[in-house]
């Protein structure tokens, strides 16, 4: 279980106001849900998001994860961006392999990883092409792929999909619901898409304008599948 606890976050840029970004945010997510953070613009989703991922530190307040406190990022912690953030100069085998390499697994293990999961994105074929030659959602299969590399209990996922075409991102939920399914894993993702929230989301949470506080969180009990059927 991964819980917050009466979270502040407070930037002080240098020779700017102070901005409270968080204010007194507590969530708890129970293992192997999935769960959907909505809100206006600039209410502080990427700054929590960040800090469970271990890139930002709270000004106040506790987190932990399955009991132990969470402090800096950690291999039990995958994220995904909106914008990628594949190195550009590794191919798709090579950006998948680049944790598990880091974590001094052997050579022939982080190939292996690599391909299963290469596998169950579906970018069988593409292994050694580099990201430029990639379409968008190609390389977003990349990202939750290099992701997931680590096997980590947390998928972090900050608006995934926004930059996607409809039709892309459509095929790219029902993949994560997938391997989110298959790989029994905890999953926090961000949107500005309300149908994309109810669609993947068991909870949503909805954040207030900044200072964002937790104002609502929803349990979605409507049963899967949610209505969009396979292209
Ligand atoms: P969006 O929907 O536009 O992505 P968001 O909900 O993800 O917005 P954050 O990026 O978390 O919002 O930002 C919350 C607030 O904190 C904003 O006012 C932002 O300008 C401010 N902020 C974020 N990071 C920093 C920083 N490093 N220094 C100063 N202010 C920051
Ligand atoms: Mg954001």
């Amino acid at each position: 279980m991964l819980t917050l606890n009466d979270i502040t976050v407070r930037f002080e840029p240098k020779g700017k106001p102070p901005v409270l970004a968080l204010d007194d945010v507590s969530l708890t997510v129970a293992n192997d849900t999935f769960s959907v953070i909505v809100g206006p613009s600039g209410c502080g989703k990427s700054t929590l998001l960040r800090l469970v991922a271990g890139l930002e530190v709270p000004t106040a307040g506790r987190m932990e994860l399955d009991g132990q406190p969470i402090s800096g990022p950690s291999a039990d912690r995958g994220m995904v961006f909106q914008s990628y953030t594949l190195f550009p100069w590794l191919t798709v085998r090579q950006n998948i392999m680049f944790g598990p390499q880091l974590k001094k697994l052997p050579k022939s293990e982080c190939e292996d990883i690599a391909d299963d999961l290469i596998r169950a994105v579906h970018l069988t074929g593409f292994e050694n092409s580099y990201p430029k030659e990639l379409s968008g959602g190609m390389r977003q299969r990349v990202a939750l792929a290099r992701a997931l590399a680590n096997d980590p209990r947390i998928l972090l996922m900050d608006e995934p999909f926004g930059a996607l075409d409809s039709q892309t991102r459509q095929l790219m939920q029902e993949l994560l619901l997938d391997v989110w399914q298959s790989r029994r894993k905890t999953v926090l993702f961000i949107t500005h898409d309300i149908d994309e929230a109810i669609f993947l989301g068991d909870e949503v949470h909805v954040m207030t304008a900044r200072p964002g506080k937790i104002k609502q969180s929803l349990a979605i009990d409507i049963p899967r599948p949610r209505g969009i059927t396979t292209l």
